[in-house]
This record gives structure tokens, C-alpha cells and sequence, in this order.
């Protein structure tokens, strides 16, 4: 058994060019682009030329072919620079493209995954309603079948990269009746429906990101757009999250190693009473409990997503381990990340408050990280569902 994080060369290599690219493209738009909250243009096909847009897709739909640990190394590497925009690509290319293709045919993933790795095309997914957050399987959202179409009503809100979004995977209710039972997931090309309006919402953290508030007004999809499964939307929805859970915690990662990072540097070059405030021992405790979290968080999202790279099937939902896996992860990185963005503004003092320093965008990015992809309270009740499940043995 392996003990350490040593990556493989192509995975250093991997780490090394993204680092690269964030560093010298990323980083010098970053404060006027989270003023105006914008997402950089051609983010998208930047990461198309990274190799990024479609690291987990096979090559002959012009991916990389590599697993969810590499996802995650690239997703933390982007997040080095902005947690935020490391979220829309984690939205675009794992919770909804990724999505897409472990349930569409064949001839739809030939024909959707290549503009997916390009970046000719930005993916979204709807889950959230504006009655329906923590308790999704409430949506309200149906898609009623009038022949050879399904007629789709109702909303879906915060929907990262609504406003660019060229394609969506939503899910909504096919019978209504049966609750959890009747839930079906859909795709649609955003430019050959009617019937559909994306409404930016303005947000004070994960600028650049963008969100939308998603409406349908009888919105007509053709049958095929149903993938997965008539009614088999949960299995969908919740296999879903737990690859997003994982890979998605490289964002609240990537911020925090930047927040330790600046820390440092900043406390070992301020001077106060004569001295770099890094000779301070409160300052010291907060870098060194920075380091620990940092750390200690690492390996929870590294260990599940090399678990979930070794599954066959790498289904996870209720009753698997990978379900507590993933948001052990996402917990444990998410309510950290918020400790390490609060010590870090500390450490910088009133320089910490002001937009110009870059540790002020980690500080507000890292919140979200308790509350998308499902909130603290509701992994907690994962987890420990998961915990107390009559066969469960292994894990710990
Ligand atoms: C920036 C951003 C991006 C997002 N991107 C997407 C996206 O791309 N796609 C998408 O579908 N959604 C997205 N979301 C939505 C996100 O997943 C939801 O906000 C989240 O699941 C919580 O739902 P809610 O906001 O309705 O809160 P609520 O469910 O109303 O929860 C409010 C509070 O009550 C608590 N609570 C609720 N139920 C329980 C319970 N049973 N026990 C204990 N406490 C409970 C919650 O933990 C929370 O603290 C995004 C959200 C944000 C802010």
C-alpha cells in the first residue's frame, strides 16, 4: 500500500502546465474579472488546449483518458489561482458532461463529447429548485410526454454557467406520483429549444462564476434527450454527486494551499515590532493548524478518488462507500477551507480586506464549499447513514 501523494511523472507533468497556464493567463485578469464578475473569455478553450475539458473522457471523443485523481489534481491546481473558476469547469466538465456520458448512447456521446473537450460547447446541471435544495427529490420541475416529445414546466436555480451554458443535464419529475420513484434525467442544446430563459444572479463570493436562475415555459425536448433511464433519476442524480463531491473538492483544496501559501510569504516578509509577524507564536499556531487541515483534507479527496478510480462501475449513491467517501471529503475540505480563508485574512491583517490582494477572493470563494453539492448538514446525514448501514465493514 502506498502512503504518500507521490504522483506519477505525467501526473507532475499534468500538475506543472496547469499551474503554469493559471499563473501566467489566469492570474493577472483575476481582480478586474471578479469586480465586474465575469468569467474570462475563452476559458473554456484554454482548457480545451490544456487537455483539461475532457481529462476523464476516452481519447476517441478527443480526451485524455485519465481518472477522477487527475480530475482532482487539475481542479485543486486551478483552484491555486480562483477556487470560483475552477467550480465552473469542475460544473461543466464532471457534474454535467461527465454526467452525460456515463448515461447517453453512444452515437449522443459522439456527437456532445468532442465540442465538450474543445471548449466549443460549456455544460451546466440543474438539480437545485427554488422549493427543492437540500431535499431535491421535492422538485417540481415535470416532464410530461406528448408523443415523440416531453413538454417540460417549472425552475431551477443557482445553476452554475446558466448564463454561458450552450448545453444542460437536468432532472425532473416523469411521475410525479411516485416521488424519488419518477424522476428522469434530460439534456438539451440551449440554441434548439424554446421555451427556456437564463437569469444571471449576483453573488458577493465565487465571482467569475458564473450562476443563473433556470426557467422552462413548456420547453419541448425530443424523447431520445432522456437518458439513464425512464424514472431511473436518482440512481443518476446521486452516482453524480459523489464524483462531484470528490473532484470538486480540488477547488476548496487548491484555495486553501494558496491561502497557506500567501500566508507564509506575507508573514515572514511583514514586519511589526521590529519583527516578521511569522516570529509571533499565534501567528505561527494559526500557519502551522493551516498546514494540518491542509493536509489532512488532501487525503481524504486524494484516498476517495483513488477509490472511486478502482471501481469498476464507479457508481456510488446510497448504500456504497463511495457515498460516504465523497462527502467525508467534501465536508471535511469545506468547513476547512472556511477555517484557512478566515486564518489567512488574519494573518493579512486590513491588507487581507482589500480586493487588490488575491487572498481576499480565496476568503470569500471558500463558503460556498459548506453549502454546494449538498451542505454540511446533509453530508453529515450521509455519512453517517452510510455508517450505520447493517453490512458495512470496511473503510476505516
Ligand atoms: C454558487 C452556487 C453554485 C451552485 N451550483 C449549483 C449547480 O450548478 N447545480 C445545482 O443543481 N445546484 C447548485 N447549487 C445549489 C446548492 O447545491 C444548494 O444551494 C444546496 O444544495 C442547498 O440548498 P438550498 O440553498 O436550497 O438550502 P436549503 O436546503 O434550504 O437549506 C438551508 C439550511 O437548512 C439546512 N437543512 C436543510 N435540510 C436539513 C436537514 N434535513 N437537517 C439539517 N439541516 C437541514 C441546510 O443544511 C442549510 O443549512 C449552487 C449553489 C450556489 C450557492
Amino acid at each position: 500500500m502506498a502512503l504518500d501523494f507521490t504522483f506519477t511523472d505525467e501526473q507532475r507533468m499534468l500538475e506543472d502546465s496547469v499551474l503554469k497556464w493559471a499563473n501566467t493567463w489566469l492570474e493577472p485578469q483575476m481582480e478586474h474579472m471578479y469586480e465586474i464578475d465575469e468569467m474570462p473569455k475563452d476559458l473554456f478553450k484554454q482548457m480545451g488546449e490544456l487537455g483539461i475539458n475532457g481529462i476523464a473522457f476516452d481519447e476517441k471523443y478527443g480526451g485524455a483518458g485519465l481518472g477522477y485523481v487527475e480530475t482532482l489534481l487539475a481542479y485543486e491546481t486551478i483552484a491555486r489561482v480562483s477556487n470560483a473558476l475552477s467550480m465552473t469547469v469542475g460544473a461543466s466538465q464532471t457534474l454535467c458532461f461527465d454526467n452525460f456520458r456515463r448515461n447517453a448512447t453512444e452515437a449522443q456521446r459522439a456527437y456532445v463529447l468532442p465540442k465538450a473537450c474543445t471548449g466549443e460547447w460549456i455544460g451546466c446541471l440543474g438539480i437545485t429548485e427554488p422549493n427543492a435544495g437540500s431535499d431535491a427529490m421535492s422538485m417540481a420541475t415535470k416532464a410530461e410526454k406528448k408523443g415523440d416529445k416531453y413538454i417540460i414546466n417549472g425552475s431551477k436555480i443557482f445553476i452554475t454557467n446558466g448564463p454561458v451554458a450552450q448545453f444542460m443535464v437536468f432532472y425532473a419529475k416523469t411521475d410525479p406520483a411516485a416521488g424519488p420513484k419518477g424522476i428522469s434525467t434530460f439534456f438539451f442544446e440551449v440554441d434548439k429549444v424554446k421555451g427556456v430563459k437564463f437569469e444571471k444572479i449576483k453573488k458577493w463570493g465565487m465571482r467569475t462564476s458564473p450562476t443563473a436562475l433556470v426557467t422552462f415555459e413548456d420547453m419541448e425536448v425530443p424523447e431520445e434527450n432522456l437518458i439513464g433511464g425512464l424514472n431511473k433519476g436518482v440512481a443518476v442524480l446521486t452516482s453524480g454527486l459523489c464524483t462531484e463531491r470528490i473532484t470538486l473538492s480540488g477547488c476548496t483544496l487548491g484555495g486553501q494551499r494558496s491561502c497557506l501559501e500567501l500566508s507564509l510569504k506575507y508573514a515572514k516578509e511583514r514586519v511589526q515590532f521590529g519583527k516578521p509577524i511569522a516570529s509571533f507564536q499565534t501567528i505561527q499556531e494559526k500557519l502551522a493548524n493551516m498546514y494540518c487541515g491542509y493536509k489532512a483534507g488532501k487525503f481524504l479527496a486524494y484516498s476517495a478518488a483513488a477509490y472511486c478510480d478502482s471501481l469498476t462501475n464507479k457508481s456510488g449513491g446510497k448504500g456504497t462507500d463511495l457515498d460516504r467517501m465523497a462527502a467525508a471529503s467534501l465536508l471535511f475540505n469545506g468547513e476547512m477551507g472556511t477555517k484557512i480563508g478566515l486564518d489567512a485574512i488574519q494573518i493579512f491583517g486590513g491588507y487581507g480586506y482589500c480586493t487588490e490582494y488575491a487572498i481576499s477572493r480565496h476568503f470569500l470563494d471558500q463558503k460556498l464549499w459548506e453549502i454546494g453539492a449538498g451542505t454540511s448538514e446533509i453530508r453529515r446525514m450521509i455519512i453517517a447513514r452510510e455508517l450505520m448501514r447493517d453490512d458495512f465493514k470496511s473503510g476505516l
